[in-house]
């Protein structure tokens, strides 16, 4: 293969994945569009009313502590610290209402369910009506475990 092929090749490579991370991040900015984004744990899809749950990354999250949120390393998980933070609610604490790997699916799920009972439509993830969805998501999820919030 000649030097230019490979080079054109490679500009072609480069484009498209700068193309589809900047889809991602679109879809990100969407926040409930209905493509999961990588290392989310758990969405509601506002189109069709569908929840999905990253069991494994969740299960991954409540061993590291709940790394997700608490040392976030994605938009998302950004978005979440704030929550949290703005909750009062720290990672000890929060592992003593979910308990175990399944307490913290449960949650994310009732999360989530709170979300479509809401008619919660998402926005840009930093944006205040999306933090006090993401608050009142998670109060119903503490509600429904039996913690009074
Ligand atoms: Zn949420």
């Amino acid at each position: 293969m000649n030097i230019g092929l490979t080079i054109l090749i490679l500009c072609i490579c480069a484009a498209a994945m700068l193309a589809k991370h900047t889809a991602d991040m679109g879809r990100m900015d969407m926040g409930r569009g209905c493509e999961p984004f990588p290392g989310a744990l758990g969405y509601f899809c506002p189109l069709d009313g569908r929840i999905v749950l990253n069991r494994p990354a969740i299960i991954r999250d409540f061993n590291s502590g709940f790394k997700y949120w608490a040392e976030p390393s994605t938009a998302s998980g950004r978005q979440k610290n704030v929550v949290f933070r703005r909750m009062k609610i720290t990672p000890q604490e929060f592992r003593k209402i979910v308990k175990s790997a399944a307490g913290y699916i449960r949650f994310i799920e009732l999360h989530e369910l709170a979300h479509k009972r809401l008619g919660h439509k998402g926005g840009p993830l930093m944006a205040e009506g999306t933090i006090q969805n993401e608050i009142e998501a998670n109060r119903e999820a503490l509600v429904a475990m039996g913690k009074l919030w």
